[in-house]
């Protein structure tokens, strides 16, 4: 009916002889470019970029860098002095850095707000420019850095770091840019473009964005500042503690690349501190948030308590944590079950929000899965993350180191638990735990279904005749759904399990491992407890923190009130 009035409205118009206007909506010039994941070096003995990363790490591991507070274009130091030790040798100091107060975080809050204004005025075609220029500095001359200020600070082995802080680091700046760019091509629909014109302009959120990173991937932390800033948005990032280095070198770069001062400000602060004062701002835009479920809870809460105190609802992007599964079929393949386990249990100690830490074994394969994953497991060698033969280093801290100590502590004592290999810890250089294996009799024990982010593998040992009772635990045990794994060559069983387990993971795999997704490849994210889901990675990520315009303009001047079936009495 409306559609009706609307025509013959339109049609009315375009019949008188009117004065047309032209469109003064500018139509967003974007640049024409593809795009493709940035490979993964190989770091073979004598290639090139080996000899780069030798000689960043050299360079990384010799100073304690000093890191400053930056709010808009001033660098800031306060009397709360803090250091980012490298954890597989914790006396050893690689930056120092400083904790922002309220009175700074609020600093940074009213300088973004004011930044907002003139930065959501820069073209797009400039934004995507400076954000291509970010991944080739990246990619090029600052690859070998980024990737030592991530070995050396959060104990990343060679191939570790260049999967995070090289490759999904560029693939977040290059895809987010092309995700905006392919967006722009909607435009909503104008029926007759002479008469009426309608159009869509993406902008920022007038306010500012807090972002929040955690401490395992620098890449993440990249992601979660600078893809609110591409559509528009002005932030405060407050990096983890214990990724300061690295984090302080996609700052530097994006500065050196072209984001403005103020567009992103650098604001390490005492978590609750940050959180207090952002949540309390009339300002705030949103929250970009990866991290501990009880972190993303308190600051939800708080956005709650404050909720008529803001100017925008604001937007909460929370990605937690995990209890990743790998479920494994009697008609499984053997040597991949184990094989994926290994990677994705025990690289970077576990300390992936996807890693795998529970498996579910049918008694039939338990004996062959145990031979390999023991066997395997006790080549892995557990070391300084510099030396290219070591598969995994040490944990991140000791917070981590006593939570992680605590799990494996019970295993030892409980009647229900067996360590079937590893279990030894060592704190006196290094946070190092021991890749270890649990086998558990009860599928519901807390070390079955609660977070442990470290390199624990609890496997629970199901009767091959009780698989959906088996099947049913894996979604009903745990508050967690972001990734999991089914193992199996029975075409009939995938199908089922597709289905079944459809909401217990954010990324589902079939016969792979539950680590390892790509931008762009798998968007990543996951439900329940584990998030928000809004798939850092894909196409609507960027859009998320947009703020669009619909705009209609009418060329035509309305002559008259009445429609034309009114004078048809
Ligand atoms: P964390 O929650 O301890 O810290 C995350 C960030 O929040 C840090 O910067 C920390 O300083 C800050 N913080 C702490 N208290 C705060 C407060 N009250 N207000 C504001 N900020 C506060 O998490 P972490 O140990 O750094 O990271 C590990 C967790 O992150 C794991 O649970 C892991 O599963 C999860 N994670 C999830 C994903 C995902 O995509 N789902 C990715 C990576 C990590």
């Amino acid at each position: 009916m409306l559609s009706i009035c609307k025509q013959s409205f339109a049609a009315a118009n375009a019949r008188l002889t009117v004065r047309c206007l032209a469109s003064i909506v500018p139509e967003a010039k974007i640049p024409d470019f593809g795009v493709k994941n940035e490979p993964v070096l190989e770091y073979l003995k004598g290639s090139r970029e080996r000899t780069e990363l030798e000689a960043a790490l050299k360079a990384t591991a010799g100073k304690c860098e000093d890191v400053p507070i930056v709010i808009g274009d001033k660098e800031f130091k306060t009397d709360n002095v803090q250091y980012q030790v490298m954890p597989h040798n914790h006396k050893k100091q690689i930056a120092k850095f400083y904790y922002a107060d309220a009175k700074l975080v609020q600093k940074a809050i009213d300088n973004a707000v004011e930044t907002q204004k003139k930065w959501d005025k820069v073209p797009i075609a400039q934004r995507l420019n400076i954000w291509e220029k970010a991944a080739q500095l990246m990619a090029g001359e600052y690859r070998a850095k980024l990737n030592a200020a991530t070995m050396l600070g959060q104990a990343k082995t060679t191939v570790q770091a260049e999967i995070d802080s090289a490759a999904e680091l560029i693939d977040f700046f290059r895809l987010n840019a092309f995700f905006l760019k392919e967006a722009h091509k909607y435009q909503p629909i104008s029926e007759n473009p002479k008469v009426t014109k309608n159009s869509m302009r993406y902008r920022g959120i007038d306010g500012f964005i807090a972002a929040v990173s955690p401490f395992n991937f620098t890449a993440i932390g990249g992601n979660l500042a600078y893809t609110p800033a591409l559509i528009g948005n002005a932030v405060l990032w407050k990096p983890s503690d214990t990724a300061l280095l690295s984090n302080w070198l996609i700052f530097k770069i994006c500065r050196e690349a072209g984001v403005p001062p103020g567009v992103v400000n650098f604001v390490p602060a005492d978590g609750p501190v940050f959180g207090d004062t952002i949540t309390a701002s009339p300002h705030l835009a949103g929250i970009n948030f990866t991290g501990s479920v009880p972190t993303f809870t308190r600051l939800w809460t708080q956005v709650g308590k404050n909720i008529n105190n803001y100017k925008n609802f604001p937007r909460l992007i929370g990605e937690c944590g995990g209890k990743n599964y790998h479920f494994v079929h009697p008609s499984a393949d053997v040597t991949s079950v184990v094989n994926g386990t290994i990677r994705s249990s025990f690289e970077f100690c576990g300390q992936k929000c996807s890693a795998c830490s529970r498996m579910y074994c049918p008694e039939s394969l338990w004996p062959k899965v145990k031979e390999g994953l023991v066997s395997l497991r006790a080549t892995l060698k557990i070391g300084d993350p510099t030396e290219y033969d070591t598969f995994t280093s040490a944990v991140i801290d000791d917070k981590a180191y006593k939570r992680i100590k605590g799990y494996i502590d019970h295993a030892k004592k409980s009647k229900d638990l067996e360590v079937v290999a590893g279990g030894k810890c060592d704190d006196s250089t290094g946070y190092f735990i021991e890749p270890t294996i649990v086998q558990s009799k009860n599928p519901k024990d807390k070390i079955m279904v609660e977070e442990i982010f470290g390199p624990v593998l609890s496997v629970y040992v199901y009767p091959d005749n009780k698989l959906d009772e088996t099947m049913d635990l894996v979604g009903n045990s745990t508050a967690f759904a972001l990734t999991g794994a089914v193992f199996a060559q029975d075409q009939a069983f995938l199908k089922r399990a597709l289905e079944e387990l459809k909401m217990t993971a954010g990324n589902f795999y079939i016969n792979d491992k539950s680590t390892g997704s790509v931008v762009g490849q798998q968007p990543f994210g996951g439900a329940r407890l584990s998030g928000t889901n809004d798939k850092a990675g894909g196409p609507h990520y960027v859009l998320r923190w947009g703020n669009p315009q619909a705009v209609k303009e009418t060329f035509v001047p309305l002559t008259e009130i009445n429609y034309p079936y009114m004078s048809q009495v």
